[in-house]
C-alpha cells in the first residue's frame, strides 16, 4: 500500500521526542490477559499521538491480532461497538477501551466504510492503512516502547500533519480524512504539510470528501469548534474550497465589508465570525455556534444608505435572518433539536444593547424574553461577538464590554429580588381563575394573560388575585366585548 520503511523507534534517536512513553498500569494489566492468551496488543491512534505531546489523556484504542470474538472470550465485559469494523470496546478497570483487529482495508469506495474489512496478522500492515504519520505510531503495552515506521515522531516534534503514503491516493481512500486533517490542524495547532494540503483540493478528492455522511462532517466540526482557535481551521476550510461544499452560507460572508466610516468594523463578516468562534468558550459548543453563526444573514440583510454625513452601511433585521439561517444549516448538518433551538435563541437575541437608563422594566422585558437560563449564554456570545470585531480577548473587568455586561448581571440580581413575575405561570391569576370571572377560554384568554404579565413587568405589585382579576376584566370589557 505505502513506502514502509519498518524499524522499531527504540532505536531511533529523536531530539527531544520520547521514544517510549509511560504505559498505565490498566493497560499493562489488560497486556498480561492478552499475553496469556496467546496474542498480542498495542496502544495507537491519538492516545499515542497525545502522550508524545504530553497532554492530557483521551481515550485509548487498543490494535491487536486477536478477532473480536476472540477479545470477547479474553475479558468479561465487551459491547461488540463496531464489529463489523472489527472493533470492541472493553470495560476493564472503570475504562473503556476499544479494542480493533489489525487490518488492512483500504477502500473506502462510498467515502463513508471500508468496502469489506479484512483483518491483518501484524501491527504494520495495521500501521499503515492509518491516515496521518503521527496517527500511525504504536506503543508495547508492557514496555511502552515505540513503533513508528512513517517517523509520525519527527512530525509530531515539527508539529506536521502528513498522510501516511501518497495524499491523493489516501484522501481518495477515505472522503473524511481531508476534513480530519483540517481539524487535526486546528485542534492541535499543526500545520498541513504541503502535498497534503494541496491534495485537499484535488478535484476527485474533493468529490469524495463531499460524499461522506453529513454526520460524519458534523462529528468533525464539533471537534473543531473545541479547538483553542476553530478561526485556523474555518481558514484552512475556505482555502481548500471545503468550506463551499459543507457551509456555503460561511462562505458567503467573506468580502461582504461592514466598515464604513463609523469604525466599529475592522473585518468582513467572515473573518468577524470565524474569530467571534474562537472568542466563546471552548468547552460551551452551543456558544461557539452561535457566535460562529451570530451574523450569518448579514449578506443578505445588507445595504448602503445614504445619510447627510455620507454612505453608511446597515444590516437591518439581521439578527432574525441569521437566526433563520442558522437553524437551517444546524438542521441539514443534523445536529440535536435543542442546540438548533437554543443557537438560534442566543443568535436572534444577540442584538441588545443595554444602557443605565433602562428602567426596571425594561430589565424585566429583557429577563422574560431571554429567559433567565440562557442570560449567561447570551452574556458569553456578547464577548465572543465583541472578540470577534478586531481579534483581541475582552478584558471583563476594565472594558467597556465587561462593565457594560457587569452592570446589566446587577440590575438583573437587584430586579430579580423584587419581581414577582417573568412568565404567565408565575402569575398570581391563571386561565381557569379568569374563566371562573366571565372570560372565556381560547385566544382572548391568551392576549389577556399576555397583558397581565406585561403589567406586572412594569408594576410587580399588581401581582395580586384581586388586582389582576380587575384588570382582566377591564381589558375584557373594553377590547373584547363589541
Ligand atoms: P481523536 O480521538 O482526538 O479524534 P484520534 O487520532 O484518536 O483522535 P480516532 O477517530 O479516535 O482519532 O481514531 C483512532 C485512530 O484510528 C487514528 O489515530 C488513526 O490511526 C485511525 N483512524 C481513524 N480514522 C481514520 C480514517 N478515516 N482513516 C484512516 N485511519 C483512521
Ligand atoms: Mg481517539
Amino acid at each position: 500500500l505505502v513506502d514502509k520503511k519498518l524499524y522499531f523507534s527504540c532505536q531511533m534517536n529523536i531530539n527531544s521526542i520520547t521514544n517510549q512513553i509511560k504505559i498505565p498500569h490498566e493497560l499493562k494489566k489488560m497486556n498480561e490477559l492478552f499475553e496469556k492468551a496467546g496474542f498480542e496488543a498495542y496502544l495507537v491512534g491519538g492516545a499515542v499521538r497525545d502522550m508524545i505531546l504530553q497532554k492530557e489523556e483521551t481515550d485509548w484504542d487498543l490494535a491487536t491480532n486477536a478477532t473480536p470474538e476472540q477479545v470477547m472470550s479474553i475479558f468479561h465485559r465487551v459491547i461488540p461497538t463496531g464489529i463489523a469494523h472489527g472493533t470492541v470496546t472493553v470495560l476493564f478497570m472503570n475504562r473503556q477501551i476499544e479494542v480493533t483487529t489489525y487490518r488492512t482495508e483500504s477502500d473506502y469506495s462510498d467515502g463513508r466504510h471500508p468496502d469489506k474489512v479484512e483483518y491483518s496478522k501484524n501491527i504494520d500492515e495495521d500501521l499503515s492503512r492509518r491516515d496521518f504519520t503521527m496517527n500511525a505510531i504504536a506503543a508495547n503495552l508492557a514496555t511502552g516502547c515505540i513503533k513508528d515506521p512513517f517517523d509520525g515522531c519527527t512530525d509530531i516534534k515539527n508539529k506536521i500533519i502528513r498522510t501516511v503514503g501518497n495524499a491523493i491516493d489516501r484522501f481518495s481512500e477515505d472522503g473524511l480524512r481531508p476534513v480530519r486533517a483540517i481539524r487535526f490542524s486546528a485542534q492541535l495547532g499543526f500545520e498541513i504539510e504541503k502535498n497534503t494540503l494541496e491534495a485537499i483540493s484535488n478535484p476527485s478528492v474533493m468529490q469524495k470528501t463531499s460524499g461522506i455522511s453529513i454526520e460524519r462532517f458534523r462529528d468533525e466540526l464539533i471537534k473543531m469548534l473545541k479547538a483553542d482557535k476553530p478561526s485556523e481551521g474555518f481558514k484552512l476550510m475556505e482555502k481548500t474550497h471545503m468550506l463551499s461544499q459543507f457551509l456555503p452560507e460561511l462562505q458567503n460572508c467573506r468580502n461582504v465589508i461592514q466598515s464604513d466610516k463609523r469604525g466599529f468594523h475592522e473585518f468582513d463578516v467572515f473573518d468577524h465570525l470565524v474569530y467571534a468562534a474562537d472568542g466563546a468558550p471552548k468547552e460551551d459548543l452551543t456558544v461557539r455556534l452561535a457566535a460562529l453563526l451570530h451574523d450569518i444573514g448579514k449578506p443578505a440583510a445588507k445595504r448602503t444608505e445614504q445619510t447627510s454625513d455620507g454612505e453608511i452601511i446597515t444590516f437591518y433585521n439581521h439578527e432574525t435572518l441569521s437566526a433563520e439561517i442558522a437553524g437551517k444549516i444546524l438542521t441539514r448538518l443534523k445536529f440535536p433539536n435543542n442546540i438548533v433551538n437554543s443557537v438560534c435563541h442566543l443568535v436572534k437575541q444577540h442584538m441588545f444593547f443595554y444602557e443605565s437608563s433602562w428602567t426596571d422594566a425594561a430589565v424585566r422585558r429583557f429577563i422574560a424574553r431571554v429567559q433567565l437560563e440562557n442570560l449567561d449564554q447570551l452574556f458569553a456570545l456578547r464577548v465572543a461577538d465583541v472578540y470577534g470585531m478586531h481579534n483581541v480577548p475582552v478584558r471583563l473587568h476594565d472594558s467597556e464590554t465587561g462593565k457594560n455586561l457587569c452592570e446589566l448581571k446587577k440590575r438583573i440580581e437587584k430586579v430579580l429580588k423584587k419581581s414577582t413575575a417573568l412568565s404567565i405561570k408565575d402569575l398570581a391569576v391563571n386561565g381557569n381563575d379568569l374563566m371562573t370571572s366571565g372570560i372565556p377560554a381560547g385566544k382572548t384568554m391568551g392576549k389577556i394573560l399576555t397583558q397581565l404579565l406585561e403589567a406586572v413587568m412594569e408594576d410587580p405589585e399588581q401581582n395580586t388575585k384581586e388586582k389582576l382579576t380587575e384588570i382582566a376584566l377591564n381589558l375584557y370589557k373594553k377590547f373584547y366585548t363589541k
